[in-house]
């Protein structure tokens, strides 16, 4: 039996990573402060004396042994992450120079959530790992890309010099099951307006595009990635390459949900990147690893969840 923390772990991802490793037969550790999670999404663990909670920020050091962390703690919502700037690049910085630390100490390895945000407004496409990317360093995005490409680096360099054991996984626009009502990430936004009768809240013109992966193709990935070989230290796309345009998702999610909202225009967020799509050849051959949930099937289990919390 692994002993593995899942930071981050009552967060819409990480809830469902610690229930998919606790079916592997793990001891898995929540570590999580609540700021976007919640303890609803980890009710249904709380009973297995496989499961344990510690309630704190990844921003304070950490000491319990390990054989496994994955670093999911972040909030990952525009909405959420602009919020506190300074606090959300300090959970990226500290967070995960904290657990970098603690994996140093104790032998642990370690996987860190990164991010397609890493390339920015990208001008290569699709983006493969080998693309630097294109990031403003002042823009009210940079707290979540640049406390991510950070994090990236402090990975690189524990590795180099201390020889910590380390996945670095890119992930890209998932969605899925158990995404907060309020996330105000853009396929949650969409299907409760829908699901509403509201206005569906399109940003720019919506020809700005995204690659959208399921929930359970991700955490595949994830976990696929931690148990690949120790070689594999360096960073791994995932994410669905089926790449669509905001004003298509909105036209999907209207006709899933037989809904009559309109759609309205509003100003384009600043630094709002213009397209992302994955190049998964990567994760591919190391992982043997592809999506198999196709868009409109993920929505429709969505929509279905999102039916029965509204
Ligand atoms: P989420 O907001 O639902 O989950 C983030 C979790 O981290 C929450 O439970 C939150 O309470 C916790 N957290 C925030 N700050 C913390 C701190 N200082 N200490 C401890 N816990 C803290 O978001 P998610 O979609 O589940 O994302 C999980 C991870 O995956 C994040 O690191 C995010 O950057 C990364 N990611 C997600 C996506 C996506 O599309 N879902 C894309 C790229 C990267
Ligand atoms: N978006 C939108 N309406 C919304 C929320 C988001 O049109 O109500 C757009 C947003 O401007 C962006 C895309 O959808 O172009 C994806 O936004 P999200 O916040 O989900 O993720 P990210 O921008 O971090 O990829």
């Amino acid at each position: 039996m692994k002993r593995i923390l899942v930071t981050g772990g009552a967060g819409f991802l990480g809830s469902h990573l610690c229930s998919r490793l606790l079916e592997r037969g793990n001891f898995v550790t929540c570590l999580d402060n609540y700021f976007t999670g919640s303890v609803d999404n980890i009710a249904r663990l709380r009973g297995n004396q496989n499961f344990a909670v510690i309630e704190q920020s990844v921003i304070d050091p950490v000491d319990v042994k390990f054989d496994e962390i994955f670093n999911l703690a972040c909030p990952a919502s525009p909405v959420h992450y602009q919020t506190d700037p300074i606090y959300t690049f300090k959970t990226s910085i500290v967070g995960t120079l904290n657990l970098l630390e603690l994996a140093s100490k104790t032998g642990a390895k370690i996987l860190q959530a990164s991010t397609s945000e890493i390339y920015g407004d990208p001008l290569i496409h699709p983006q493969t790992e080998a693309y630097w990317g294109n990031v403003n360093t002042m823009g009210v995005r940079s707290c979540y890309d640049e406390g991510k490409r950070g994090a990236e680096t402090l990975m690189h360099d524990y590795h180099r010099t201390r020889g910590v054991n380390i996945r670095v996984m890119r992930i890209f626009n998932t969605f899925g099951p158990g995404m907060n009502q309020s996330d105000g990430r853009v396929v949650s936004n969409f299907i409760v307006q829908a699901l509403k009768g509201q206005d569906i809240t399109i940003f720019g013109d919506g020809n700005q595009t995204r690659s959208f992966c399921y929930r359970d193709d991700l955490i595949e990935g994830m976990m696929r990635l931690m148990d690949a070989p120790n070689e594999v230290n360096y960073p791994v796309n995932i994410g669905n390459p089926g790449e669509f345009t905001m004003r298509e998702l909105a036209e999907i999610v209207l006709e899933l949900t037989g809904s009559k909202s309109k759609m309205v225009f509003m100003p384009l967020p600043q630094d709002d990147p213009m397209q992302r799509c994955p190049d998964i050849s990567r994760a591919r051959e190391i992982l043997g690893w592809e999506p198999k949930i196709p868009l409109r099937e993920g929505l429709e289990r969505t929509i279905e969840y999102f039916k029965s919390v509204i």
